[in-house]
């Protein structure tokens, strides 16, 4: 599979375990709000690692990780995914996959072959304003099958929005909240100002604690567990 890169230790990546992070490059979405700008529109240029350099580093790491990541990008448009998860999980390594949710058809075939223990899964915004907010057309039908998929898994999971200031309101964590209501977890994640697809956002002042925890509030009603990250 094509890797861009790995971070080899995260205490905050994979909720209770020690993990290594992969980076996979490419993703269908433009997200004015997305961190991993190069990943997204500049991988060319970025030095693909040996994916047996990274499964001889999971195989030495195994005493002290025991999760391994695949972000990016977007991992569920790789068609090597599955056969790279599988070496993975020969090591004996739990797998957590982020994912746009572009993709149910990998989805399904990653939970029916049982390689990927965790899934977590952006929720850009409500549904109307998924083409705004992801800057592309996006086949909301796709979208929709993954939340069900996911949800009916058996695994893992966790549905998270960004809280990119000036984009996603309160209001809109409402509506989130009555479109996915009743699934487990969801988290509203900070947004940090830092390069960004769209570079107008790189300098936005994040939402407040108190705002986050309004926002907080506003999706309690609708999920198991509501946490703010970041
Ligand atoms: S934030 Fe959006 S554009 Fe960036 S990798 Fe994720 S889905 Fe793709």
């Amino acid at each position: 599979m094509e890797i861009k890169g790995i971070q080899k230790t995260s205490m905050i990546d994979y909720p209770g375990k020690m993990s290594a992070v992969i980076f996979v490059p490419k993703c269908t979405f433009r997200c004015c709000f997305c961190y991993n700008v190069d990943l997204v529109t500049g991988w060319e240029k970025l030095d693909t690692i040996d994916e047996r350099e990274i499964l001889n580093f999971l195989k030495g790491r195994k005493k002290w990780l025991d999760g391994v990541v695949i972000t990016g990008g977007e991992p569920t448009g790789h068609k090597g995914l599955p056969g790279f998860l599988r070496k993975v999980k020969g090591l004996g390594y739990a797998v957590k996959v982020d994912t746009n949710g572009s993709n149910p058809y990998m989805l399904e075939d990653l939970i029916k072959e049982g390689l990927v223990d965790y899934i977590a899964m952006d929720i850009k915004g409500p549904k109307e304003r998924y083409d705004e907010i992801c800057r592309v057309k996006v086949n909301m039908k796709l979208i929709e099958m993954s939340i069900e998929r996911i949800r009916n898994s058996g695994l893992g999971y966790e549905f998270r929005t960004t809280a990119a200031p000036g984009i996603i309101t309160k209001d809109d964590i409402t509506k989130i909240g009555e479109w996915i209501k009743g699934a487990k977890r969801y988290y509203i994640q900070q947004f940090f100002p830092r390069r960004t697809l769209d570079g107008k956002l790189q300098n936005s002042k994040p939402y407040k604690p108190e705002e986050l925890e309004k926002m907080a509030e506003a999706a309690k009603p609708f999920f198991e567990k509501v946490e703010i990250r970041g």
